[in-house]
């Protein structure tokens, strides 16, 4: 139900009265359209105008036409929501909608083409207001406005985020995704020691996109493991872990400069001699945090053989599969060291390496890495299947070995960065948590993804001081562990799973990996002390820096950087000075 601002300061001052935990004061909340303040339609008008006609809204959400609800958002059209339903899935319909994301649980599952037809089509936690950005003008037009109004701020670009961290309940949607230029640079000469190729590229840039076009240069960048990820949008700006990490650290050490529009409106370049502070901290902070990047230049490099492996096998003997994990697991320090980098899907005792990169190396050399866990399996008599592959530059063999994602399917997500000296001595201590996280209650089995790498900064020693969590050099492994959640239970359900799963049950993997940290793009929104996971010791000098560039909190995500200075409720947003709320 849409409260109205006089509800919600009743609400609100009620909370107060029975229940002591968070500070809100009402007047303080980002406005809503139901407030008084909500900008009138000739002002919308007329803000439509400073940016070239590019406002879109107010967005019907994506499955309207699978609703059939004359008081509420629904259009109930058979076709069009076939259509939906058909290709829910993909990565391309969300991406490609100006509001829809690929996680619809952080919309409050609003409006879903699941649902029953006649069940009220809401906007819910999606924004209203959206500016389909094609020049940096429009974005300072749109940080400008939202600011003089009091409305909340939301950035788009491909709406991956795990955290549900590109969207936000009546807010003014800042939508990159169209940012898509591209320019090889031959000879860069820049503020940094660097001079050599790179190449400068739009924010909305896909992984896919960027790979081929530096591909066809015969020189590569560090992408994402997937191809649909944005990687000018949350992936850099969190560091950004690609299948060339054990060779060249993480994506956003080739980072050479950045272009940004701040809360204040201003359009400036950031480089280790320009906005410097600003330059460390959008180069592992977070994303909508610091600014909205309009374009990032990132050094390149050539192009490399590269061999790839695909495994998989379905172990009956409980036992001999967690051997196999652990074997893996062993093996992999070794094989970071020598530029590997692995994805290892786990689920019903089915293990599945979606993929294993080896930049410049053999299938031999490879082969010969993955020697002890192989001989782990032949000595089980585990039936496995194998495919490799060689190609003589590591665009085709991306492109080969990548598998497409799949999207709108939820999960609560809970992870954690294994510090090298876990995997190399304390094994058996980690596979038993991995084993005990491989169920839920009741036996429902939960996925685990083992990401495993070497992602150490060599590559650009000027370039290291970034604002990375620093534990990230330190670590081999990165453990997700996933709960699928479903449609059909009610939002409290979901919430009390997730804080079972990410609360409780995860709390043995922190314990066990103690002074290290989780990757704020791959986590929780229930992540326990958010600040000391995702940002380690960079926190305070990260906050300092958001005061000094958004002391109003322009820019506001879950759990980024100057967060806890807000409160989220029912997707309202309100400062923490004010009146006792509880928050749910
Ligand atoms: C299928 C899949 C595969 C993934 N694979 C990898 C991987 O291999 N490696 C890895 O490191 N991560 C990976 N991720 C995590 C990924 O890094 C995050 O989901 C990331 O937030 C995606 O960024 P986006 O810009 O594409 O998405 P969005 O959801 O559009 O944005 C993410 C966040 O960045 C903010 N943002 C977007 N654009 C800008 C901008 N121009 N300026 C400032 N803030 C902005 C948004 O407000 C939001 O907070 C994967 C995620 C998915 C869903």
């Amino acid at each position: 139900m849409v409260q109205t601002f006089p509800q919600v300061l009743l609400w609100l001052v009620g909370l107060a009265l029975t229940q002591e935990v968070h500070t809100v004061k009402a007047s303080s909340c980002k406005v809503l359209p139901e407030d008084e303040e909500w900008p009138t339609p000739a002002e919308w008008e007329q803000f439509n105008v400073t940016v070239g006609g590019r406002l879109l809204g107010p967005v019907i959400p994506l499955s309207a036409p699978c609703h059939d609800n004359p008081s509420g958002l629904g259009s109930y059209d058979a076709d069009e929501c076939s259509k939906i339903t058909a290709s829910w899935h993909s990565t391309e319909l969300h991406i490609h909608h100006p509001t829809s994301i690929l996680y619809p649980l952080f919309s409050n599952n609003s409006c879903l083409h699941s649902t029953d037809r006649f069940s009220p089509c809401t906007r819910g936690y999606y924004p209203i207001y959206v500016v389909n950005i094609s020049t940096p003008d429009q974005i300072s037009a749109t940080v400008s406005f939202a600011k003089a109004k009091n409305v909340r701020l939301n950035i788009k670009n491909t709406g991956h985020d795990f955290l549900g961290r590109s969207t936000g309940r009546g807010s003014l949607s800042i939508w990159t995704t169209h940012l898509k230029s591209i320019e090889l640079i031959d000879s860069y000469a820049g503020e940094t020691e660097y001079t050599g190729h790179a190449v400068k590229f739009g924010a909305g840039v896909s992984v896919l996109d960027l790979l081929e076009a530096t591909d066809k240069a015969d020189k590569m960048i560090l992408g994402g493991a997937q191809r649909s990820v944005g990687v000018g949008g949350g992936f850099l700006a969190a560091g950004g872990h690609s299948p060339l990490s054990s060779r060249f650290g993480l994506a956003v050490d080739s980072v050479l400069e950045f272009d940004i529009v701040l809360a204040n409106g201003s359009f400036v370049t950031a480089t280790q001699k320009s906005y410097p502070d600003i330059f460390w901290a959008v180069r592992g902070g977070g994303g909508s945090t610091f600014g909205v990047v309009t374009s990032w230049t990132l050094r390149t490099f050539d192009t490399m053989p590269t061999t790839t492996i695909r495994m998989k096998f379905n172990a009956s003997n409980e036992e001999n599969y967690w051997k196999a994990v652990s074997t893996f697991l062993e093996i992999t320090p070794n094989m970071g060291d020598q530029g590997v980098y692995s994805f290892v899907v786990l689920r019903n005792q089915v293990m599945h390496i979606t993929a294993l990169y080896g930049p410049n190396l053999t299938v031999a050399e490879l082969d010969q890495l993955l020697n002890p866990f192989l001989e782990r399996l032949h000595s089980d008599a585990i039936k496995y299947t194998k495919k490799s592959l060689h190609v003589t530059s590591f665009f085709p063999a991306f492109y080969e070995t990548n598998a497409v994602t799949k999207a709108g399917w939820d999960a609560a997500m809970a992870s954690r960065l294994i510090p090298r000296d876990v995997v190399e001595n304390n094994l058996d201590s980690l596979v038993s948590e991995l084993k005990k996280l491989s169920t839920f209650a009741n036996g429902e089995p939960r996925v685990i993804y083992l990401m495993s790498f070497n992602p150490i900064c060599t590559v650009e020693p000027n370039l290291c001081d970034n604002s990375v969590n620093p534990v990230w050099r330190k670590s081999v492994t990165h453990v997700v562990a996933n709960l699928p959640q479903s449609r059909n239970m009610t939002m409290s359900d979901i919430k009390r799973r997730a804080r079972l799963h990410v609360l409780d049950d995860f709390q043995p993997m922190r314990d066990l990996t103690p002074g290290s940290g989780a990757y704020m793009n791959e986590a929780s929104d229930f992540e326990p002390d958010f600040q000391e996971a995702f940002y380690g010791v960079n926190y305070g000098r990260l906050y300092e820096i958001k005061q000094k560039y958004d002391p109003t909190g322009v820019f506001y995500a879950t759990q980024a950087v100057g967060s806890e200075n807000w409160t989220e409720s029912d997707g309202v947003l309100c400062s923490n000075d004010g009146v006792e709320v509880k928050v749910d």
